[in-house]
């Protein structure tokens, strides 16, 4: 990630524990920390709903709306606000129920981000309408809980969220 440290563009920089950076010629210390990352399984009778990714990594691939949770907002706030930008879907953060965790690795632009995903479920009594934000999303999809091929989804941590989840169903 740092070829030269940031701070006094010394090339005796190391990535120490592949937790943090740590330069040897000044004070610069930089914690690449886990991310939060959240997910949600919003649940229609006995479907799912799906995006499918419009850009990379794991463009074409089944995902799960969410995304990463922002300064100051609680998992389920980050959550909701996702659903609003990606799917003009309102759920209120209070309609979450917390369902498992996953551990994730998330490649962009040549820089891999570690991620913690929690992943939060909700059953809806109708079926909403959806808008796509097609930047991010190229279709949202409700697939039937004994349709879902898990292999399609994009991230393993996701897939075993979701593989999980039709077991208890
Ligand atoms: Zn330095």
């Amino acid at each position: 990630m740092f070829k030269y440290c940031p701070k006094c563009q010394s090339s005796d920089i190391s990535f120490e524990g592949q937790r943090y950076w740590d330069c040897g010629n000044c004070d610069f210390v930089y914690f690449h920390n886990t991310a939060a990352g959240v997910a949600g399984l919003i649940k229609y009778r006995n479907q799912l709903l799906f995006t499918v990714r419009a850009k990379n990594p794991e463009q074409g691939k089944l995902d799960l709306p969410g995304g990463f949770v922002d300064y100051h907002e609680t998992l389920e706030q980050g959550l909701s606000r996702e659903l609003t930008e990606e799917l003009s879907l309102t759920i209120a953060p209070q309609k979450w129920q917390y369902f498992c965790s996953f551990p994730n690795q998330y490649l962009y632009k040549n820089i891999n981000y570690h991620t913690i995903d929690s992943v939060f479920a909700c059953e809806l009594d109708q079926k909403p309408e959806v808008q796509l934000e097609k930047a991010e999303i190229q279709e949202a999809r409700w697939i039937a809980l004994d349709e879902i091929d898990v292999s399609k989804i994009a991230f393993p941590s996701l897939a075993n969220a979701v593989t999980q989840f039709i077991e208890m169903e």
